[in-house]
């Protein structure tokens, strides 16, 4: 159930509501908005009684949300969820574009590629250094060493960075260093990290799983706001068909779906999502052309000598020309580069 106060309710008659709330064994989710604040009640098996609130002073209305996912849902938050890290916005219109390496190499890989990538319209930085792989004798990631390079590479640009968190263990040493969490489609569901990260107060990517649908990603979404993080992005980074001649089939079609569904900001990665280099910058221009709020692009100096997900990698001159193609049709949206 979504409570919608009154515009001119106090903070007192907000309180009244969530302690009433809490007293029947539910838990309140404050939502200030534009206009007025809403709270969200979550905790509840079925149906709650609208008149339990309505009556309450500076109550506006109650009603019950249809979707089993309730403070990700846009029904509960009808303004689209705007993240700020270091000054770059992710949602509410703008397009933000996070470029870098698949994984961290080592300082030259990790300076020039940011660099390079800043000086043609990324935002933020992306690099992996605690890396999930599909075989233990492939390369794991530079780990700790990864975290330090990321940090100099933003000192020297001044790009905030998003890098993967892989488990519980290693949480607190990868946030202590980055600006935005990553959690790949691998732990999706590890629902153990989705509470860890939503205790943390630093902003959230979720990577869409596998094999995973649009309900079961908002519900893994929903345990992040859950536990008290709401700065969540959704990324969509392909899904398991039985195609074999892409890497993952991109599922652009779910973005006006999310769009609708969810007030979180939505990022397309076309690097996962395809597989093939060739076919990152039509799949980012597209993702544009869908609406989204952000891309996210591998890039390597060399990508015939990367040590993880060469075949994707553009090379520098290829992002040059994506990055001047994806402005183009940005602009054809009326979206600019945040
Ligand atoms: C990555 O971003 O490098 C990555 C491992 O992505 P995913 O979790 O989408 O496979
Ligand atoms: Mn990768």
């Amino acid at each position: 159930m979504i409570i919608t106060m009154q515009r001119d309710a106090t903070p007192e008659q907000i309180r009244a509501v969530c302690d009433r709330i809490r007293e029947l064994g539910f838990a309140p989710h404050e939502m200030p908005g534009a206009q007025c604040t809403a709270v969200c009640i979550t905790g509840n098996k079925g149906a709650v009684e609208a008149s339990l609130f309505t009556r309450l002073d500076g109550v506006a209305d109650a009603v019950a949300v249809s979707q089993p996912f309730k403070l990700v849902a846009r029904e509960t938050h009808p303004e689209p969820t705007v993240i700020e890290v270091r000054g770059v916005r992710i949602g509410g219109g703008g397009l933000c574009v996070m470029a870098g390496p698949c994984s961290v190499e080592g300082r030259e890989q990790v300076m020039t590629t940011a660099a390079h990538v800043r000086a043609h319209g990324a935002q933020v930085l992306r690099g992996g250094a605690f890396k999930p792989r599909t075989s233990p004798y492939e390369f794991q990631g530079l780990k700790d060493e990864g975290l330090r390079l990321l940090a100099e590479a933003r000192d020297a640009t001044g790009m905030p960075i998003i890098t993967e968190v892989k488990d519980t263990e290693t949480l607190d040493r990868v946030a202590a260093v980055a600006d935005i969490l990553q959690i790949g489609a691998r732990n999706m569901q590890n629902f153990s990290l989705l509470e860890r990260v939503g205790k943390i107060g630093k902003p959230v990517m979720l990577k869409r799983g596998l094999s995973s649908t649009v309900k079961e990603w908002l519900m893994a979404a929903e345990y992040i706001v859950a536990s008290g993080n709401r700065d969540v992005i959704l990324c969509e980074r392909g899904i398991r068909t039985f195609e074999t001649l892409t890497r993952n089939t991109l599922d652009l079609g779910i973005v006006p779906i999310l769009r609708h569904l969810t007030h979180l900001p939505i990022v397309v990665d076309p690097s996962h999502g395809t597989g093939v280099a060739r076919a990152v910058g039509p799949m980012a221009r597209a993702a544009v052309a869908a609406g989204v709020d952000g891309l996210m692009i591998e890039v390597h100096p060399v990508p015939a000598r990367a040590l993880s997900d060469g075949p994707q990698a553009l090379t520098f001159a290829m992002f040059e020309e994506v990055m001047r193609d994806v402005r183009r049709i940005a602009a054809a949206m009326d979206q600019e580069l945040s």
